[in-house]
């Protein structure tokens, strides 16, 4: 049995990963400060002897003896990570000095979840891991962004400085049930929006595309980067290679949700990204990787999901 330190495992993705490697025969410490994360996501786990729910803040040092680190911690949506920008780039940073600290320590592996924004707005497409980006280190996305490309910086200096064995994952848009309602990511946003038939707000013209990819696949791919035994360390893209612009994304919520809500067009954030979308050969030939999801399947299960949660709230 190992034991295992997830970081934000409270969270959307991290609540995944705790139930899937918890059923896996590990024991988890899920360590969180419930930000954006909440008790209701693993509300389940908790009565299971192998898991521990700690509120811990990665910004500050955490001990622990453990054999493999996933380290989630760090809120996703632009609006929670803009809301207190330099907390958001000192819970990157320093979280990521204090559990490389710990890996480095308990000689245990860790994963980094590092992001598709470290491509920022591309100008290579689709994103390929060995293209450095496009980012601005001054605008509203750049204590997310840059916080994120400096924790890869620090898990590489700790790879060749102290042999920690580090494995950097970059996540592209990724979504699933347990995302917050109120989280304020598109996906949470339409499903919702599309649910109360009330309008949908497009940010922008809709021309910008993102690639999403259900959290269930996310999750496999995570589990195999930990465990490839070839000592690859990535950086790997994970995440579902199927285009789209969110206008046509709003449409397919419409129908899968048999929704009377009409389209409504709001001003573009600054800097948002006008295209994304993983290159993920890496993936495929170093984990024998790729997405099984199909995005209305995945959608469905998101949409009733949501579906539970508010009429629960009636
Ligand atoms: P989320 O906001 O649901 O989860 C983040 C979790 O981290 C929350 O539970 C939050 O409470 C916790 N957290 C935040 N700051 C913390 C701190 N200082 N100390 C301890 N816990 C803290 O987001 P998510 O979508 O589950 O994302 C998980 C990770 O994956 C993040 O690191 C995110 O950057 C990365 N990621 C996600 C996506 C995506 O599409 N979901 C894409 C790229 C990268
Ligand atoms: N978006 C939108 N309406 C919303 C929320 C988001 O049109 O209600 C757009 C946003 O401007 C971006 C895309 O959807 O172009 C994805 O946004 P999200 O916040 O989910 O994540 P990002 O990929 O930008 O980090």
């Amino acid at each position: 049995m190992k034991r295992i330190l997830i970081t934000g495992g409270a969270g959307f993705i991290g609540s995944h990963l705790s139930e899937r490697l918890l059923a896996e025969g590990n024991e988890i410490i899920c360590l969180d400060n419930f930000f954006t994360g909440s008790k209701n996501n693993i509300r389940h786990l908790i009565s299971n002897d192998h898991f521990e729910l700690v509120r811990h803040d990665v910004t500050k040092e955490y001990y622990a003896e453990v054999d493999e680190i996933y380290n989630l911690a760090c809120p996703a949506s632009p609006v929670h990570y803009q809301y207190n920008a330099i907390k958001t780039i000192k819970t990157s940073v320093l979280g990521a000095v204090n559990m490389l600290g710990l890996a480095k320590r308990c000689k245990a592996k860790i994963l980094q979840a590092s992001t598709s924004e470290v491509y920022g707005d591309p100008t290579v497409h689709p994103q390929r891991e060995d293209y450095w980006g496009n980012v601005n280190p001054i605008g509203i996305r750049s204590c997310y962004d840059e916080g994120k490309r400096c924790a890869e910086t620090l898990m590489m200096d700790y790879y060749r400085q102290n042999k920690v064995d580090v494995r950097i994952i970059r996540i592209f848009n990724t979504y699933g049930p347990n995302m917050d309602a109120n989280d304020g990511r598109v996906v949470s946003n339409f499903i919702v929006q599309a649910l109360q038939n009330q309008d949908i707000t497009i940010y922008g013209d809709g021309s910008q595309t993102r690639s999403f990819c259900y959290v269930d696949d996310l999750v496999d791919g995570m589990i195999k980067m930990m465990n490839n035994k070839a000592g690859f360390i990535g950086p790997v893209n994970l995440g579902n290679p199927s285009e789209r612009t969110i206008l046509d994304f709003a449409k397919l919520i419409i129908e899968l949700s048999n929704s009377n809500s009409k389209i409504v067009f709001r001003p573009l954030p600054k800097d948002d990204p006008t295209r994304r979308k993983p290159d993920i050969t890496l993936a495929k030939e170093k984990l024998d990787w790729e997405p099984k999801i199909d995005i209305k399947e995945g959608l469905l299960k998101t949409i009733e999901y949501f579906d539970g949660k508010i009429n629960a709230n009636k």
